[in-house]
């Protein structure tokens, strides 16, 4: 156990919460961070990445603090507001799971599932969402080459950029650019 973990522990910390577990071995249950039951002797305390570890070595959910359901909606609002935002201002960059949970000082699974949880969508479809509202944007507003556009919401690849824009719109970059200019 780090020391920052132990702190955690003992203030109660919400903002870790999701970011680790704790197991009391002397109970058998494990706990979120900020679990407001007794704090526990430091020699019993074994910390875990996720709840399926404290699982796996035999330790039974809180039935206060319930840390199977991660019912905290505060927190996981927080880190949906945190990567959407990082995501609306950095679409033009290569931008993967990694570097974001990097960004929220979290680990990219926890980052996947409460994203998914409370969005009901994958960062990558949000990220892809914002990029193909950005293209949209260029192709009716701007003369730019769709290579040029394709480079600015984060896609290397020409190719790939078209396929995509196709199965999201029905319409080649190009069909798209020429329909919006009649409208
Ligand atoms: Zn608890």
């Amino acid at each position: 156990m780090e020391e920052r973990q132990w702190q955690a522990i003992e203030a109660c910390d919400s903002g870790s919460d999701g970011e680790f577990y704790y197991g009391v071995r002397t109970t058998g249950v494990y706990c979120r961070p900020s679990c407001k039951s007794r704090t526990p002797k430091r020699e019993n305390v074994r910390v875990f990445g996720t709840t399926d570890e404290a699982v796996n070595q035999g330790f039974r959910p809180c039935k206060r603090c319930r840390p199977e359901e991660l019912a905290w909606r505060g927190a996981g609002e927080e880190v949906v507001a945190l990567v959407k935002g990082l995501m609306q201002a950095r679409f033009a960059e290569a931008l993967s799971l990694e570097l974001l949970a990097e960004e929220v000082k979290m680990s990219p699974h926890h980052v996947h599932r409460v994203f998914k949880r409370e969005t009901g969508q994958t960062p990558g479809e949000f990220l892809l969402e914002v990029r193909m509202r950005a293209a949209k944007e260029l192709l009716r507003t701007t003369e730019w080459s769709v290579t040029e556009v394709a480079g600015q919401v984060g896609f290397v690849n020409l190719s790939h950029f078209s396929t995509v824009f196709h199965e999201q719109t029905g319409q080649t970059p190009t069909q798209y650019r020429g329909g919006a200019g009649e409208r």
